[in-house]
């Protein structure tokens, strides 16, 4: 049904050197047509992976049945493929529009390296290389062109003409978000892809984006006038990121507790302004960091200098403004710090998800400050558009909100982009604490009188400021007098917030949903004021510092050599490392130990180029090492674990199990008790029921093996009586004979049953 690239073709291909773009195709026999093929079949021979990820599947099979597509897929989703692998299978060329020249290359490179003819085309080029591409086109033997938006058009259309004139097959549009001024990135060069329909209305055409709203996927669909467009929109969690938000105190000193051990890691920190990103860089240099600054501001030869450096893992850490990011493909960037807080949800989402692209654990952490709240709110304000004004407060409320959550974060990232998940997901910094009570009547007295005493008239912030005795002339005279004045002082203004956050979630205080939100009394407050009732509220204490940095138990010091090994190969090739072979297929065959190629070409990553090209280089370490140290191969446990992943996989789409959640459940299914897989994994309890109960709720465990019949009923009477917001009070209701784990386990259920 498709033409394949014949063998011959792609072992001559595979002898060049994979930077040299373009030039490597002058000795190329032409494109054959050859057996058909399956594309999960081509998937495994082209790029080396066994299964499809997302809607990959899907999407792909629309695109070779000839349709046009919108595709909204997260960052690290593997959007790419979608057009690629359609690319190698169809016949003809593809031609793919990017924004960026740098983002390009790394595609190019990629392609190249597994053996697939890539080349882009802009102004870095002599005209000499222009000519010689030109060439190639013509003849054929080139499958992917990638193309900037503006190229298109530009020269009296003849690009376009000579487009025309070759037998296009496929015409895709990555970051297709930017064509909209709803976008956060909007770029008007995209504004002439509106033309494309009109030049070739009989190929089809994919437009795939990480980010797009409602407005913006209205936009995208009719500027680029998609016919009957199918429109995949897949989970956007990122299961492998770790979200924690932690408030500012000494950011500096929390900054290098955090890196101590990250050292040999790569990872992204945002600043707000860049004066201090070079502050920032300096003082980590001086801590022996490899870490530059990156702005809009320098240097566009030291910028780009920068990048590459940071792609070649020569440098470990970016401390960049925003400006620095988007056409970032590297894969193992293991970790994004925000120093300063985001301006809204959709920037901080899209900023973390540069973390973790190659599915390994990965963390993102920001340090809160209400003082960068109100900064942000200054810049908020745009001076002569109050509509405009408004909706960038509104979305810097919901980051402040986001940041004081007393919830699942990832929960709430995902309710923010529409997306159901249960409300324990285990690896977020709410999921992995463990929560102890106290007798907070007085705290909850004090915060009470202060909002009766300020006649219920004033939001959060005021009513701190006050209970903490503030000088700030903000605060009046009149309130100076007050009796609750300064009453709070020995209690943090992040903790104070948290309280009365809390309060608010037990139903002690209310705030209203004005453009000014105040505080006010609820009927539940009077009895607390009176002294008749008493408030528990939470201690917070993080019990897992630090998830493990992995979940496989690799050999680290294997891992290391094949390292130094890819180093070598990519300086050799003039390419960045992980286009050689990503960390997740090192880490791969660090902990599975392949012993032959056949071996190795289970490894994730490794397609038949490159099993052809670096196979041996890789596989000779892991034998000496594996000699040395009496180890044989495990790529069995492999094979096992993959059966039964895509058992446990093919279930809700918002809620696909993590890798760790996975691991916890491999080990319930070996019949351990959740106490045991605690102590084996050096989780805690809640952490591990967090696990079970995501595989209660996509339907992979049975309610009934965890809680019996009568305690389930019970729990459901609770819940429907008081409510799922949250457990305390739940756990309170139902007394001892109820464990939380018992309380999670019949959430999930009910959840998946849709009766909550
Ligand atoms: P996006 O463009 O959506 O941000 P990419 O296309 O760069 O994501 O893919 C992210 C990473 O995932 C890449 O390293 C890619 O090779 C890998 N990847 C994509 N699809 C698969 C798959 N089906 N199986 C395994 N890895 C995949
Ligand atoms: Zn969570």
């Amino acid at each position: 049904m498709y033409t394949q690239i014949c063998p011959a073709y792609i072992q001559q291909f595979s002898q060049k050197s994979a930077h040299l773009h373009i030039s490597t195709s002058a000795h190329l026999t032409n494109i054959c047509t050859f057996k058909t093929m399956e594309p999960v079949q081509a998937l495994q021979k082209y790029f080396g992976y066994s299964g499809f990820r997302h809607e990959q599947g899907a999407i792909i099979n629309h695109v070779l049945n000839k349709k046009d597509v919108l595709a909204l897929m997260p960052t690290g989703g593997g959007k790419s493929i979608c057009y690629q692998l359609p690319a190698v299978m169809l016949n003809g060329l593809t031609i793919v529009i990017s924004p960026l020249i740098a983002l390009m290359k790394d595609q190019v490179d990629s392609l190249n390296v597994n053996g697939i003819p890539a080349a882009f085309y802009n102004s870095s080029q002599s005209s000499q290389e222009q000519i010689a591409l030109t060439t190639k086109l013509r003849n054929n033997q080139i499958k992917l062109l990638y193309l900037a938006p503006e190229r298109l058009f530009a020269n009296e259309g003849k690009l376009i003409d000579f487009l025309k004139a070759l037998p296009v097959s496929l015409i895709a549009i990555d970051e297709a978000h930017c064509i909209s001024h709803w976008g956060h990135d909007f770029r008007p060069e995209y504004l002439a892809l509106a033309g494309l329909k009109r030049e070739f209305p009989d190929i089809p055409l994919i437009a795939l984006t990480a980010t797009a709203d409602k407005l913006t996927k209205k936009d995208i669909l009719e500027k680029l006038g998609l016919k009957n467009p199918a429109i995949f929109i897949s989970s956007f969690n990122r299961a492998n990121i770790t979200y924690r938000v932690v408030p500012k105190k000494n950011s500096f000193n929390q900054l290098l507790a955090f890196l101590d051990d990250r050292r040999e890691e790569s990872g992204i920190i945002y600043c707000l302004s860049r004066k201090s990103t070079e502050s920032l860089a300096a003082d980590l240099k001086k801590e022996g960091f490899l870490a530059e600054a990156y702005h809009a501001g320098l240097d566009n030869a030291l910028k780009a200098r920068t990048q590459e450096a940071f792609l070649r893992d020569e440098i470990r850490i970016i401390v960049a403004t925003i400006a620095f990011g988007m056409g970032i493909n590297k894969s193992n960037v293991r970790y994004v710090v925000h120093v300063d807080m985001p301006k809204n949800i959709e920037g901080y989402y899209q900023e973390t998800g540069r973390a973790g692209r190659d599915g390994l654990p990965s963390d993102a952490l920001l340090l809160y400050s209400p003082g960068d709240a109100n900064k942000l709110k200054q810049f908020a304000m745009i001076e002569d558009n109050p509509e405009q004004s408004r909706i960038m407060l509104n979305k810097l409320n919901d980051m402040v909100h986001y940041c004081q959550l007393h919830a699942c974060r990832r929960q709430f990232l995902l309710k923010y982009f529409e997306e159901d998940f249960p409300p324990n997901c285990g690896s977020c910094d709410f999921c992995l604490t463990e929560f102890k009570k106290f007798d907070g009547t007085l705290i909850a007295q004090k915060a009470l009188s202060a909002v009766a005493r300020l006649k219920e008239r004033f939001g959060y912030t005021y009513v701190i400021d006050l209970l903490r005795g503030s000088k700030n002339e903000k605060i009046r005279e009149e309130h100076k007098q007050l009796k609750t004045y300064g009453i709070g002082a020995d209690i943090s203004k992040a903790d104070w917030f948290r309280y009365l956050r809390e309060l608010t979630a037990l139903g002690y205080l209310q705030v209203t949903d004005d453009a000014y939100p105040v505080l006010k009394l609820t009927p539940k407050s009077d009895a607390v004021l009176k002294g008749l009732e008493k408030v528990e509220l939470v201690e917070f204490e993080t019990t897992e510092e630090h998830q493990p940095a992995t979940t496989l138990p690799f050999e680290t010091a294997l891992f290391n050599e094949l390292k130094n090994i890819r180093r070598d190969i990519a300086q050799h090739e003039n390419v960045p490392p992980y286009v050689i072979l990503s960390d997740a297929t090192l880490q791969e065959i660090a902990t599975y130990l392949p012993q032959s190629l056949d071996e190795m070409r289970l490894i994730s990553g490794f397609g038949d180029i490159k099993l052809a090209r670096y196979g041996r280089e890789f596989l000779l370490p892991v034998k000496s090492y594996s000699a040395k140290n009496g180890l044989s191969s495990k790529i069995k446990q492999k094979v096992a674990k993959r059966e039964r992943s895509t058992k446990t996989t093919g279930t809700t789409k918002s809620n696909r199990p993590s890798d760790t959640a996975l691991e916890t459940f491999n080990l319930y299914k070996a019949k351990k008790t959740v106490v045991e897989i605690a102590a084996l994994r050096g989780l805690t309890t809640a952490t591990i029921e967090g696990h079970l109960s995501l595989y209660i709720y996509n339907g992979t465990i049975d309610v009934n093996e965890l809680v019996n019949d009568e305690k389930k009923q019970l729990i459901k009477d609770a819940v429907e009586s008081y409510g799922d917001e949250k457990l305390g009070p739940l756990k309170e209701v139902l007394g001892e004979g109820v464990s939380y784990g018992d309380i999670k386990a019949v959430l999930a259920w009910m959840r998946k049953e849709g009766s909550i």
